[in-house]
């Protein structure tokens, strides 16, 4: 096919333009991308290489050739190379999940956020643009004879040509460099030798293949040219733990993620013994654009022997530790393993234990020695984390006593120790109100009879919350830790006297609440399970609870997705100290015509405090101007 033109797909186009004009001021990262990507098409190749013993043997090689004199830098290797389709694919688009979420926030930024969002983000491929004028990639994709190049100057197009060769497979990346230029932010001039050992030896020093480069020496006043290696390709997992400095396991990091974030911590695993194994895992500061949607984002590379087998081996790790990423590395398993036959190998499900072993004290150790910390890591995974306590019961108690909760009457996270020692003695377990938002949580009426006794309560306004109420309200393992839900009818923290002393007064006014009870339910007795009064609340006329722990939240969730989940019936309680319940029941009393439009705005009040979206605001509304009008005789 002769050369065609192609235009970037429009996120590719915005992407590169932020490149070209570029908001990241460190530019020397350029060559660990396009490093990185070599490496990780040389792992490919040798990948299918194991699967298929046909294939022929090969040399991996990352080589990088300078030329002074026409200003150019290439990255060549002998990986799986791209054919003219991937080429297009990958360089001419971004597949990435988040790309347009990314873009409209980075529009909106300053130039320092930014920077700190294409951090977030990553750009691989595109960083080649904040050195090169121009970028040509040529590439032969592994069983393919023919060979495919790429170009483009990054100005909104490209270019394929399938009229050239290349003698075996992989991919010659060439930079036309920019000149050097204070201005222009380029202040290194990337053909010297020295400036790219240095970058190498800063950003590349681990990558598991040789790293090439020709450089020129005087022997006997003759110049002559060889080939010298430039990085250790030191698997950065076996290294003494003392040799490694932060730098590297970031550097590393971000090789591992394509996460330019500095990751919060690092573990370290080495087990010898009946299984033997290595491994170094990262707690990633934030949760990238897909993490919490997409569950096949994150994980962990499995490695054998220090050759890499696969990316994202979710038998390494539960599933609700998805997003630690690291590699795991075994001398125990043999090389050609598959996919299907690991969930059935014993050795990883030693690692496993072990790994989640250490990450849970790790995370510990952060909770106990830096708080700061620990809270972005709680901000970013907690609702990735905690649904362990429902998926795995054995440490559910671990996790619980990791977790972290916004209470009534402590601004920031509180964790379950810290709440427990502010428990009052008579407490019968930590008192927790769950909801969607916890603005709402927070004015929740359900909380005046425990504020005014003093009592603190968990507000929990996450999805997996409610199911942890639900399901795993004894998880801590101790009586007087149950998790209590408020919300509950069964939940009462009256003494015996105070109870008898509310009996005796609900009973006077029984005769005449009947008629509330009466009208209420005839007219929203599909809502409803009961009408009481109450007299738990101190400011506020109503509130809703429920008979049995419900997924009350999970509903409305279901409902703001479109769909139309069965609704369960709750109690409507409403305060008989209230000033409008009084009016309310002299209204049934009387027959009063605003009776049942008090009641439905008393109920929808109710759903509005728990932070619920009304299914019929209209109706709402309608009534509300209904029942003013009359009030103020308009
Ligand atoms: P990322 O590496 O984060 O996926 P890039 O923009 O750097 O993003 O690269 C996009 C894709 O292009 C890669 O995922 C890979 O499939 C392909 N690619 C890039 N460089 C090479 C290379 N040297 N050899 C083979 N494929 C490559």
């Amino acid at each position: 096919m002769p050369e065609e033109r192609f235009e970037f797909q429009t996120e590719a186009a915005e992407l590169l333009k932020m490149m070209i004009n570029s908001v990241y001021s460190n530019r020397d990262i350029f060559l660990r991308e396009l490093v990185s990507n070599a490496s990780d098409a040389l792992d490919k190749r040798r990948i299918e290489k194991l699967k298929n013993a046909e294939l022929a043997d090969f040399e991996p090689e990352i080589r990088i050739i300078r030329d002074k004199d026409k200003r150019t830098l290439t990255i060549a290797d002998n990986g799986i190379g791209m054919t003219r389709g991937e080429l297009g694919r990958y360089l001419g688009t971004i597949a990435k999940s988040g790309t347009k979420e990314f873009l409209a926030a980075a529009k909106s930024e300053n130039n320092n956020n930014q920077e700190n969002l294409i951090g977030q983000f990553g750009v691989g491929f595109y960083s080649a643009f904040m050195v090169a004028e121009r970028v040509e990639v040529l590439s032969r994709k592994l069983g393919e004879s023919g060979a495919c190049l790429f170009k483009s100057d990054g100005s909104g197009s490209y270019t394929l040509d399938d009229a050239v060769t290349r003698g075996e497979c992989g991919t010659t990346v060439t930079l036309h460099l920019k000149p050097v230029n204070q201005d222009s932010n380029i202040t290194k001039d990337y053909t010297d030798e020295w400036v790219i050992r240095d970058l190498i030896s800063k950003y590349s020093d681990y990558i598991a293949w040789p790293i090439v480069m020709p450089v020129t020496r005087h022997k006997d006043d003759q110049e002559v040219v060889q080939d010298e290696t430039l990085n250790s390709q030191k698997a950065i997992w076996v290294r003494p733990e003392k040799d490694v400095k932060e730098e590297e396991y970031n550097e590393f990091y971000r090789h591992l993620t394509h996460d330019w974030k500095e990751p919060l911590a690092h573990i370290r695993l080495n087990a010898e013994g009946a299984t033997s194994f290595k491994g170094l895992l990262f707690i990633p500061s934030e949760a990238p654009f897909d993490l919490v949607m997409d569950p096949n984002s994150g994980g962990i590379s499995l490695y054998i022997n220090r050759v890499f087998i696969m990316n994202d081996c979710k038998e390494l790790i539960p599933e609700y530790m998805r997003f630690i990423r690291g590699v795991i590395d075994s001398d125990d398993l043999s090389l050609n393993i598959s996919r299907e036959i690991l969930q059935d190998e014993p050795v990883i499900r030693v690692i496993k234990r072990s790994a989640q072993r250490k990450i849970f004290n790790e995370l510990k150790k952060l909770l106990e020695a830096d708080r700061e910390k620990y809270e972005k890591f709680w901000n970013s995974f907690r609702q990735i984390f905690k649904w362990g306590v429902i998926q795995d019961s054995e440490h559910a108690k671990n996790i619980l006593e990791l977790a972290l909760f916004n209470t009534s009457d402590h601004d920031g996270w509180t964790s379950i120790a810290e709440y427990k020692g502010r428990m009052k003695p008579d407490q019968a377990g930590i008192y927790c109100l769950a909801g969607r938002d916890l603005a709402a949580l927070k004015s929740s009426p359900k909380l005046e009879a425990f504020k005014a006794k003093g009592y603190e309560v968990l507000l929990m306004s996450d999805a997996v919350d409610e199911v942890i109420l639900v399901n795993a309200a004894d998880a801590l393992g101790d009586e007087h830790l149950k998790l209590l839900n408020i919300s509950l009818d069964s939940v009462s923290i009256q003494s015996e006297d105070e109870k008898k002393a509310a009996e005796d007064e609900l009973k006077d006014i029984e005769a005449k609440f009947a008629p509330v009870k009466e009208q209420a339910m005839a007219a929203m007795g599909d809502k409803l399970e009961d009408v009481r009064p109450s007299l738990s609340m101190t400011d506020s006329p109503a509130c809703l609870r429920d008979t049995f722990n419900g997924l009350f939240q999970m509903e409305q969730v279901l409902r703001a997705m479109g769909q139309n989940p069965q609704p369960q019936k709750r109690i409507l309680e409403l305060n008989i100290k209230h000033p409008l319940v009084k009016k309310l029941m002299d209204m049934a009393e009387s027959n009063d015509g605003q009776f049942t439009n008090l009641l439905e705005i008393l109920y929808d009040q109710s759903l509005i405090l728990e932070g619920a979206v009304l299914s019929e605001p209209a109706s709402f509304v309608k009534r509300l101007n209904e029942v003013m009008t009359k009030a103020f005789g308009a």
